[in-house]
């Protein structure tokens, strides 16, 4: 049974009844921990549920639960089971339901509604998105904080980057699913970071694996984490069309989000009940990048032929990662590499929470939640940081003055100096 089987589960009832009132979740609630304001996961989580009773209202006993920013540590650490930042999220949506939601929140949550705007425009956008007017401005109107972690728009998406490729995109009538693989980028990927897709599936081809890339959308994790799921519902289904097919036929489905993976893995059956066997298929099939790697290193099948990297590397596991409940995979790859020296942050969230720390009323409190993980990648003194969700990387490099990358970057970096070190031994025998 590999780590992935283990992780696969199936998920309990959400019954908050099962809460023995021990008071570990808000011990390790990092909202609660520097904010008055959140009163914490037991009360917004299984002690407010009881009075979310139908006619009561579902904003019963108060709005608080919106402080959640979804990080997902309080279920990891409930002991008795409870899905604490799962009740929360659905808590949320049942405010959203019935009070409506900001335009702030509708806009923030549609990335590839975003992406189809900025990409064209890219030239222009980055210079808005950099431009301090312009971002006190987009504070002002919108409501997303000035100093709030965005990225810049890349010219060119990861998918028009693979149709001119070549690349194949649907279900080929003869291939070995053994060493071939669905790769999911989400929307970050696509239009924000296709260098970061590129080097994933330089890696997966260079390890023997065929790839297809599939037509797909943004995986609606923000809309889940703003309380819109039909939004969230609509995008779930549209990926699941188009991803079922590879999962039923045995193919892998690998992504370079762990946000998005574990969407995919179990949010979409989780926070917004898709039940159905395309659901369970696509779940089940389902890998981060990095898992997948592993699970190759542990096999024989891994090429370890790295060159040395020779720097100090903090690396942060992103809440999304340690939900998935594979450990982290990214420090056994990071220790193939001769001479680096990653080090696990050992800090429990970097307060981004996706769109929760662009908000202008929360960006303070991600920033509080997220301080000690900046103030110890500043203090390793390292060139750049690394973590596997983007916007852990872009709240992390924007806070603490550090680059920030995928594993895949540093792991494809390796390998290209391998590469270019072999050409340069044969070039001298030559
Ligand atoms: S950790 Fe679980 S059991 Fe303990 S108070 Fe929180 S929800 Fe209840
Ligand atoms: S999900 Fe995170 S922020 Fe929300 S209550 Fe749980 S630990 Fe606190």
């Amino acid at each position: 049974m590999t780590v992935h089987d283990a992780a696969a589960r199936e998920f309990p009832p959400f019954s908050t009844d099962l809460c023995i009132k021990c008071n570990v979740c808000t011990t390790v609630c990092p909202v609660a921990r520097v904010t008055d304001e959140f009163p914490g996961p037991k009360y917004v989580g299984p002690q407010a549920q009881r009075f979310r009773a139908p006619g009561v209202g579902p904003d019963a006993p108060d709005r608080s639960v919106d402080l959640c920013s979804g990080c997902g540590i309080c279920t990891r650490a409930c002991p008795a089971g409870v899905l604490i930042a799962e009740t929360n999220n659905r808590a949320r949506a049942a405010i959203v339901d019935e009070r409506g939601s900001s335009l702030r929140n509708r806009i923030i949550s549609d990335t590839d509604l975003i992406a189809r705007f900025g990409v064209p425009l890219a030239p222009l956008a980055n210079i808005g998105l950099k431009n301090r007017m312009a971002r006190w401005m987009g504070e002002k109107v919108l409501g997303v904080h000035r100093r709030g972690p965005l990225t810049t728009f890349a010219r060119r998406t990861f998918d028009s980057w693979w149709k001119r490729r070549g690349g194949a995109t649907t279900l080929p009538a003869t291939a070995d699913p053994e060493r071939t693989v669905v790769y999911f980028h989400g929307c970050a990927v696509n239009a924000f970071e296709p260098d970061l897709g590129r080097d994933a599936v330089e890696i997966l081809e260079r390890n023997g694996f065929s790839v297809i890339v599939p037509r797909q959308q943004c995986c609606g994790l923000p809309f889940i984490s703003n309380g819109l799921y039909e939004q969230a519902r609509t995008k779930a289904r549209r990926n699941l069309s188009s991803l079922a097919e590879f999962a039923r036929a045995g193919y892998r489905i690998v992504g370079t989000s762990t946000s998005c993976t574990h969407a995919l893995k179990a949010e979409y059956r989780e926070m917004l009940d898709i039940s159905d066997a395309d659901a369970a298929a696509v779940a089940d099939a389902t890998w981060d990048i990095c898992e997948l790697l592993l699970d190759l290193h542990d096999r024989g099948e891994l090429d370890v032929g790295f060159a040395p990297i020779d720097e100090p590397l903090p690396y942060h596991p992103p809440c999304q990662l340690k939900s998935h409940g594979i450990g982290t995979p990214a420090m056994d790859l990071f220790a193939l590499v001769p001479g680096l020296r990653a080090v696990d942050s050992d800090h429990d969230c970097c307060g981004a929470a996706g769109t929760y720390g662009l908000k202008v009323e929360r960006w303070q409190i991600a920033q509080d939640v997220g301080a000690p993980l900046f103030a110890a990648v500043r203090a390793s003194g390292a060139a750049r940081a690394a973590c596997d969700s983007e916007t852990c990387r872009w709240q992390i490099e924007q806070s603490s003055g550090v680059p920030t990358v995928h594993p895949i970057t540093i792991l494809a970096e390796s390998y290209r100096r391998a590469d270019a070190a072999r050409e340069e031994s044969w070039r001298r025998i030559v």
